[in-house]
């Protein structure tokens, strides 16, 4: 039973349908593997209860023909900073420790509707404001590629951490991160998977607990690029309860098998600036096999210039710590979150300073201050204003380009994943300046982005690339991504089990 974590969602399907595993077996056996990867701390909380009973159900849909959707009986994980009816959403933190929602994330409820099983709530840095998932309240997620011991390993990436690991080690199928600067590709890309964040809109953002709303989506982790059309084609579409989603009707992804796929004519960029002074020479060399490739299976490949990227990093955090400001204002110890029981708290002003004081980490307490020093009333145009024009110039470096390429091919991050024990020297600002610097400009632009796994490095851990689109451009987007997927031949983690 084992070997089935490993195949792709499709195969699960046709085996549940065939009878020839069911629904409940398939659900133990990715338990038995959260138990077997237990101490690298992929999850927050193991929703055995609810997962057992979403497995008795979906048996009885097969046994009565009534499938809901191909992916009904496959386990899956949902990070914790998506609300879950009557499962705590923690965001990581003390503020949201107790907190019990009593609805779903659209998303969370699409993919129950389709008959997907609910295995755990995923581990993250608190409040999604990271790249390591370093800084949970549950601990650090230790990376499986390159663990040595418990004080030895390389990081998950994050803040999607969990979710990545629950997926490379095949205690899921896939699994829900959310994307704001790159938390779904970066550890992705760390773990050597695939990891897709959608364009801005296309997946409803209600129910996800706001980062940045102006460049919040939820991502989508999977080992394999049909896998995420699966889970992409379950969750993407209209949803009324999100303002910014858009007014389009969703078409179904539908990915050709690789041999019935051409690249021929495909015109791909390689911006320059994307070749940073931290890029490691590894990558660097898998990207140019890469773009050697595609052209040798008669893709287009040329130089482009983006000349705005190097500001993204700048930008994003002002924008981001403003918009952090605001969102965090609604933690005050009353309506929401942490209230401390501290018998000499005489007003309401001190409650909410001591709420907050206790329940944020450094990392959000200083986000919250700094972004509200931006905003204040005489630094607002200086700083706020003139990010958001900024920010403008990093889009329309995208649009320009669009005239030029179909798609864009980059690292993913610049580095393979670190040490956790040189991550954590660094500041949160210093850790995401570097860790970030190739996925936030298509977050600041709105448009799609994947993170593709393309071999080891030489001691062993997972390199990947980036492609990114034009908005809605995730039908070529993912068909491009697996036909590189499926020459480069990753070697899976997941194979090493059995
Ligand atoms: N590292 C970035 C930040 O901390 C991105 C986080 C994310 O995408 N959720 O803001």
């Amino acid at each position: 039973m084992e070997k089935v974590l490993k195949i792709n969602i499709k195969t699960v399907n046709k085996l549940l349908s065939e009878s020839v595993i069911t629904s409940q077996a398939l659900t133990e056996a990715a338990l038995k593997r959260t138990e077997k990867f237990k101490n690298h701390n992929a999850f927050i909380a193991v929703t055995e209860n609810v997962a057992k009973d979403q497995a008795v159900a979906s048996e009885n849909r097969f046994k009565e023909n009534k499938i809901l959707s191909e992916l009904d009986g496959v386990p899956i994980a949902v990070k914790d900073n998506f609300c879950t009816k009557e499962v705590a959403t923690t965001c990581a933190s003390k503020m949201l420790q107790n907190f019990t929602p009593t609805y779903n994330a659209t998303v969370v409820q699409r993919l129950l509707d389709s008959g997907a099983v609910l295995l755990g709530k995923s581990n993250l840095d608190q409040f999604a404001m990271g790249s390591g998932t370093v800084d949970s309240i549950y601990g650090p997620s230790k990376n499986v590629w390159g663990y040595q011991d418990d004080t030895n390993f390389h990081i998950s990436g994050g803040s999607s951490g969990g979710s990545a690991l629950a997926v490379t080690t095949g205690m899921v199928f896939g699994a829900l991160g959310s994307d704001t600067g790159g938390s779904t590709r970066n550890p992705a890309s760390y773990c050597g998977i695939v990891g897709l964040k959608p364009t801005y809109g296309l997946v409803s953002r209600w129910g996800l607990i706001p980062l940045v709303n102006s460049m919040d989506v939820p991502g989508i982790l999977t080992r394999t690029v049909d896998d995420c059309v699966s889970v992409l084609n379950c969750v993407a579409g209209f949803d009324e309860k999100d303002s910014t989603s858009l007014q389009k009707s969703y078409r179904k992804i539908r990915l050709p098998p690789f041999n019935k796929m051409s690249i021929k004519g495909l015109k791909v960029g390689i911006p320059v600036e994307y070749y940073n002074e931290h890029l490691s020479s590894e990558i660097y060399e898998a990207w140019n096999e890469v773009a050697n490739l595609l052209e040798s299976e008669g893709a287009t490949v040329e130089q482009v210039s983006m000349p705005y990227t190097e500001h993204s990093i700048v930008c994003y955090s002002i924008l981001n710590q403003c918009e952090v400001a605001s969102n965090m204002a609604r933690y005050d110890g009353i309506e929401f979150g942490y209230r401390p029981t501290d018998p000499d708290i005489e007003s309401t002003e001190k409650l909410f300073a001591t709420s907050r004081s206790h329940a944020f980490n450094e990392v959000v307490r200083n986000r919250i201050l700094t972004g509200n020093y931006f905003l204040l009333a005489r630094n607002y145009e200086k700083h706020f204003n003139q990010a958001l024009k900024v920010r403008r110039l990093i889009s329309d470096d995208f649009h320009n380009v669009w005239e030029k390429v179909q798609i864009l091919l980059t690292p993913t991050t610049l580095t393979t994943a670190p040490k956790y024990q040189d991550f954590v020297q660094k500041t949160n600002r210093d850790q995401c300046a570097l860790q970030d610097y190739c996925t936030q400009p298509a977050n600041m632009a709105g448009v799609p982005a994947v993170s593709v796994p393309i071999k080891l490095s030489k001691d062993g851990l997972p390199i990947s690339l980036q492609l990114i689109g034009r908005n809605l451009s995730e039908p070529m987007l993912l068909a491009v991504a697996k036909y590189i997927e499926s020459i480069v031949k990753f070697p899976h983690f997941i194979n090493k089990l059995c």
